[in-house]
């Protein structure tokens, strides 16, 4: 199968392409692979493969170059993730790292809502399978240590 036509079957009747999906082709493909996968793995977490390796220092290369070196006004430091809580405070990240979610109670997709199409925002009304929507709720974005 071409990689052409390997994209059309993904794509299917819905706009989405269910995670297990991407999954499955970073894995055969190298791009990452779920962490601790032969003992379970842990959700949500990946660790890069070969051409996920490459791929990623590409990206932060071109990115440190673009948005670091080329600007004279910007400076690069790398901080670490994990910090004082204070610090994400100070910097508006607890505050405003913030989506409003709602899930699907019959296909349990889950969807941002600024996402959605209006009208399925006010009919509460799923866009892949037309199931009943929860009421939205709010998603904070940063890890709790
Ligand atoms: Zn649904």
């Amino acid at each position: 199968m071409t990689q052409t036509q390997e994209q059309t079957v993904s794509r299917g009747d819905s706009p989405f392409v269910p995670i297990e999906k991407i999954v499955s082709l970073c894995k055969r493909r190298g791009f990452v692979y779920p962490n601790s996968e032969i003992y379970g793995g842990v959700s949500g977490i990946y660790d890069f493969g070969p051409l996920g390796v490459e791929l990623r220092n590409n990206i932060r290369r071109y990115w440190w170059w673009s948005m670091v070196q080329t600007n004279d006004n910007v400076v690069g430091i790398e901080g670490a993730i994990i910090t004082h809580p204070r610090v994400w405070e100070a910097s508006g990240h607890v505050e405003n790292f913030v989506d409003h979610l709602v899930d699907c109670k019959n296909c349990k997709r889950r969807f941002r809502v600024d996402h959605l199409p209006p009208e399925n925002l006010a009919q509460r009304k799923c866009p892949v399978c037309g199931g009943e929507l929860t009421e939205p709720r709010t998603f904070n974005l940063m890890m709790e240590t």
